[in-house]
């Protein structure tokens, strides 16, 4: 992903008024009494687990669009979730490679729980890793492994799927991993490859179930996990936004936190966008080793992806948005 600095400090009225709104209903919600599932929460979580996942990940190495490392972490995620009651579909296509003219082989993956469900809630993180971590002062041309920015969300979804069968999520759930999010070996190479094909795909194409709405993570698995919510993600889905971090008020995750900070172009644009789906980014960019050697596992917590899982279950129970009439 990247930020978009020009517009960071020009925050629309009506976004902050929104955002004003927002934050009186949380403090308020604060003060009410807790609903039951909020204290005791019945979602579980295996915290060693997922961060196993995180690790075999990295395992792989650099997982660059249409490398083998790439090849191999999409074998090693079918292989997770044909454990499981649910339908795998990969989407896939051909661009030319930004540096060789080549075709390279893009792959999103759709796996869809619940997959006669009509209604449906959209989770998606990108799954190949930038080529450089050209942001590195020393090596910009050294390894990168993207145990954050690639394999957090992965081992995210990889996790919940363990724990949606004994929760009974409102829509029916599709994980959908984006191939090409940064296939980028310079600034004018194009990012959002995987999202935009997929966009354009629901626009162009309308299966014969709808998004009722989408959530994107990225980067979730920072030790010091700070979500603040995301600039384009208030101006595009505002109530989306709203609902998750409520639920993680309700729960007291103190780490999503009801402040605007960044605006990020991100997998959520061409969602928003293009396929008209209201899509949150749940992003900490405040990520000291964002594209750097150093976003390895070392970098990373177990806490930190356990709470945005519990959050996100949490909130699949709910999912307060109702489907557009067709
Ligand atoms: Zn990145």
């Amino acid at each position: 992903m990247r930020t978009c600095d020009r517009d960071m400090k020009n925050t629309d009225r009506r976004s902050r008024l929104r955002l004003l709104i927002f934050a009186l209903a949380w403090v308020t919600a604060g003060l009410m009494p807790q609903p039951a599932d909020a204290q005791n929460s019945k979602i579980s979580w295996d915290s060693r687990r997922a961060f196993e996942y995180l690790k075999k990940i990295c395992e792989i190495g650099p997982r660059v669009s249409g490398t083998g490392g790439m090849v191999a972490q999409r074998k090693m995620i079918i292989d997770h979730f044909r454990q499981f009651d649910c339908e795998i579909r990969a989407q896939a296509f051909d661009v030319a490679h930004p540096q060789t003219g080549l075709p390279v082989r893009m792959t999103n993956l759709v796996i869809s729980f619940d997959p006669t469900a009509k209604n449906r809630v959209l989770l998606a993180c990108h799954y190949d890793t930038r080529p450089f971590p050209d942001r590195d002062r020393t090596r910009p041309r050294g390894p990168f492994i993207g145990a954050n920015d690639g394999a957090s969300g992965v081992a995210l979804f990889m996790e919940m799927a363990h724990q949606l069968k004994t929760i009974r999520p409102r829509y029916g759930a599709d994980f959908v991993m984006f191939d090409g999010e940064e296939l980028v070996y310079s600034a004018q190479d194009k990012y959002f490859i995987g999202s935009e094909y997929f966009a354009k795909w629901y626009r162009d194409e309308p299966p014969e179930y709808q998004y009722v709405c989408g959530v994107v993570v990225d980067m979730v698995a920072d030790k010091n996990l700070a979500l603040f919510i995301e600039k384009n993600s208030w101006k595009m889905a505002p109530k989306v936004t709203q609902s998750i971090w409520t639920t993680a008020r309700r729960m007291r995750v103190k780490e999503f936190i009801s402040k605007e900070k960044y605006e990020v172009r991100d997998d959520h644009l061409a969602l928003n966008q293009i396929a008209g789906i209201p899509t949150t980014d749940i992003i900490d960019f405040d990520y000291p080793y964002w594209h750097t050697t150093r976003d390895t596992p070392r970098s990373c917590s177990a806490t930190s992806l356990s709470k945005v899982g519990r959050v996100l279950l949490q909130w699949l129970t709910e999912v307060p948005i109702e489907p557009r009439s067709k």
